[in-house]
């Protein structure tokens, strides 16, 4: 049976040669052949930017690339240009890898900068060196040609440019709705809550940036042999920013965005560069001021770009459900009773002068929960991060079933099945609850990008979603499956985390504070599910603030006062010890 999501994309391809069939004037068709060009290296900014959060000046420096690759090669060497496409694509992965990978590690506007910089000097290398015909260019390229058709200029190349175009924002689709497109998505809520999902973040930063690079050559590749020749202006900084302007105009969150502001802004483009000039009465690129103040207008009311108003309208079916019938994820061998899952042995962190957690040591023995308590600055946190991996330790030894995990970070440990949950919570809100929870099994699968883009990881897809909703189901969410995890209460949200933590299949479970701000029944509702994993043998680390729920459900208690281990033992023990009363009594009350 056929989705109305594929129906729609089989009109929107069926409306290319539709349109090509239009008696337009030629005119019309040249613009849509620049809109599609221009849409095409907007794609790939929807990726890096809208989608990763990483912001670029440079993409027309990618451009460039394609173009002048293609056009030197076609000129000196006389290669057939359908090669000299695979060519331009291996080295703009070059540099686009090597930029990326001195750049992404840099946080905060370093990026953009750097991509500033990187589109400069491609510019001026361009505009100097006298192979590429310096300022001038290349001249007399041929167009296209399939045998003896020409397919470079006019109606034909609007078939090609905009069937390359469609084909590029259904893969980027299919990759935003899989596995690494998730680990994407989670890109722009900071790293921690990825690398605790075992996705290695650097890594996607890099992948996003090449391919959003490859985008941008394949309309390189395209435009050179539309325009039949190549100069640096197209390729500078101002179309770097223009390119930027109309993925953000467009919306830079949605693959269809990146067509309308390509075409809003190329038609403004041309609008403004006659109508202004004529009205200020001298000549200069002035349409760069109005679009400055459109993106500004556009960012302060409208930050999701103009698709973003098209969208809302659009039904939002849910996510049909075609995974009953699929297999079961790979899952790791459990602990046996009895076996110690986590030893803490002597471990130590120390802030400047502040030694907030002092020689910590203790244990957990499979199918336990040990509640990790004390007062507010104990070092409660500090602990659970330096067992996660989030903190190095300044001295001290973590073992977990046997193995040292002291130096590993914290990705590589969710990776040998210690999961966890976040003080504040951390979601990417406009994906599914299903979809986030999904997140959790990232490191129980395999498909990459490339699988996901042509749609073969279909069958680990369906096991995947299969595994999230059986979490979800497992902790009574199964009627949340497809709610936008945005809009669920602090309650649904924190169990939701549990979901996700679960479906890593792990060999223990990590708590920070999971009641906190839960109102009463919710957290009636969360002693249920700790009870419920407890019953299923899952070893789990609490740190609570609620002490009613710590002696409830808890079976050990460890308890922190200004860094030291207080002491330890059952919660009656606990309740019972004269200086726990102390401590609490006098910093609590
Ligand atoms: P708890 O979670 O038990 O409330 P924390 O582990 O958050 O306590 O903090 C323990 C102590 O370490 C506190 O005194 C806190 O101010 C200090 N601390 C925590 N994180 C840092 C940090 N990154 N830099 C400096 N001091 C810190
Ligand atoms: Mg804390």
């Amino acid at each position: 049976m056929l989705k109305k999501q594929n129906i729609a994309l089989i009109l929107l391809a069926a409306a290319v040669p539709a349109i090509a069939l239009l008696p337009l004037p030629d005119f019309w068709i040249a613009q849509l052949n620049y809109i599609g060009l221009y849409a095409l290296v907007c794609l790939g900014l929807v990726l890096l930017t809208g989608v990763g959060g990483l912001t670029s000046f440079g993409q027309a420096a990618f451009v460039g690339i394609g173009a002048y690759t293609t056009a030197w090669l076609t000129l000196n060497t006389g290669m057939s240009p359908w090669l000299t496409l695979f060519v331009g694509l291996g080295l703009t992965a070059i540099s686009a890898l090597v930029v990326g990978l001195i750049t992404l590690r840099m946080s905060g506007h370093y990026l953009p900068l750097a991509t500033i910089a990187w589109g400069l000097a491609l510019y001026y290398l361009m505009g100097n060196l006298d192979a590429l015909g310096k300022y001038d260019g290349l001249l007399g390229l041929k167009s296209l040609t399939i045998g003896d058709v020409n397919i470079g200029q006019g109606r034909l190349f609007f078939v090609l440019t905009w069937a390359i175009l469609l084909a590029g924002a259904v893969a980027l689709l299919n990759l935003l709705d899989s596995r690494p497109g998730r680990a994407i998505r989670s890109l722009k809520g900071g790293s921690q809550m990825a690398e605790a999902m075992g996705i290695n973040t650097f890594r996607y930063k890099v992948t996003i940036f090449v391919l959003a690079a490859l985008f941008a050559c394949v309309a390189g590749w395209l435009l050179a042999h539309f325009q039949r020749t190549v100069n640096p202006s197209a390729f500078g900084l101002k179309m770097g920013i223009e390119y930027l302007f109309m993925a953000v105009i467009g919306g830079v969150g949605h693959v269809w965005g990146a067509i309308v502001g390509a075409a809003l802004i190329k038609l403004l483009d041309d609008y403004l560069q006659v109508a202004l000039p004529a009205l200020i009465g001298t000549s200069g690129s002035y349409e760069v001021i109005v679009f400055g103040v459109v993106m500004v207008l556009v960012l302060k009311y409208l930050p999701d770009g103009l698709w973003s108003l098209v969208a809302k309208k659009l039904p939002r079916p849910p996510r049909a459900v075609d995974w009953q019938n699929a297999a079961d994820l790979p899952a790791r061998s459990k602990p046996a009773a009895g076996d110690v899952v986590l030893k803490v042995d002597k471990i130590r962190k120390q802030f400047g002068g502040l030694t907030a957690v002092n020689d910590i040591s203790f244990e957990i023995p499979a199918g336990q929960i040990v509640g990790l308590i004390g007062p507010n600055g104990a070092g409660k946190s500090t602990t659970f991060n330096l067992i996660t991996g989030v903190l190095s330790k300044t001295s001290g030894q973590v073992l977990f079933r046997g193995e040292d995990i002291s130096t590993l970070p914290s990705r590589e440990i969710s990776r040998q099945g210690m999961a966890r949950t976040f003080q504040h919570v951390k979601m990417i809100a406009d994906m599914t609850v299903l979809e986030n929870v999904a997140l959790g099994a990232y490191t129980r699968g395999s498909s990459g990008v490339l699988s996901s883009m042509l749609r073969t990881n279909k069958t680990e897809e369906q096991r995947m979603m299969k595994e999230a909703q059986r979490q979800l189901e497992r902790i009574g969410m199964g009627a949340y499956l497809h709610e936008q995890a945005g809009n669920l209460a602090m309650g649904p949200q924190r169990l939701m985390e549990i979901a996700r933590a679960l479906c890593c299949d792990p060999a223990l479970l990590l708590l920070d504070e999971p009641a906190a701000g839960l109102r009463h029944k919710e957290k009636q509702g969360l002693i249920q599910v700790l009870r419920q994993l407890q019953g299923e043998g899952m070893s789990i680390l609490l740190v609570e603030h609620d002490m009613d729920l710590v002696m409830d459900v808890c079976d050990h208690l460890v308890v922190m006062e200004f860094g030291t281990l207080l002491t330890r033992g059952t919660p009656a023990e606990v309740q019972a010890n004269p200086a726990v009363r102390a401590a609490y009594l006098g910093t609590e009350h």
